[in-house]
């Protein structure tokens, strides 16, 4: 069966837009490497007087460079699966060659392994 691609595309595009908001509410685009993501905090300029404040600001910008980490890697499967629409490649898993079950691309449509293979 072939897949609507457009339908994924959409859906694809969509949480590309979503992931890099997100991206930029916590950190910024590295200037030399666009796909890379580095955290910032809302004051880095500004040190904190008291050090409890600038040991919960060190805190929260651990908490986002976590965090930035699996919104760069979502990106990237997103971004990976969006370079395989319009080949024979999408919605085929990586693992067996076969195609990846509807309610599954529908569920994740950056999938790249059937659910035999998903892990
Ligand atoms: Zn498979």
């Amino acid at each position: 069966m072939i897949k609507d691609t457009k339908h994924f595309k959409e859906i694809l595009e969509n949480q590309k837009v979503q992931l890099e908001a997100d991206l930029s509410g916590i950190g910024r685009r590295d200037p030399k490497n666009p796909n890379d993501w580095e955290a910032t905090v809302t004051d880095l300029d500004v040190l904190p007087a008291d050090e409890n404040d600038v040991a919960d600001m060190f805190e929260e910008l651990e908490g986002n460079k976590a965090l930035i980490n699996a919104l760069e890697e979502q990106l990237r499967e997103v971004d990976e699966a969006l370079t395989k629409i319009g080949t024979d490649k999408f919605g085929i898993c990586e693992v067996c060659d076969k195609e990846i079950e509807d309610d599954r691309m529908d569920a994740n449509p950056s999938a790249k392994t059937c659910k035999e293979h998903m892990n």
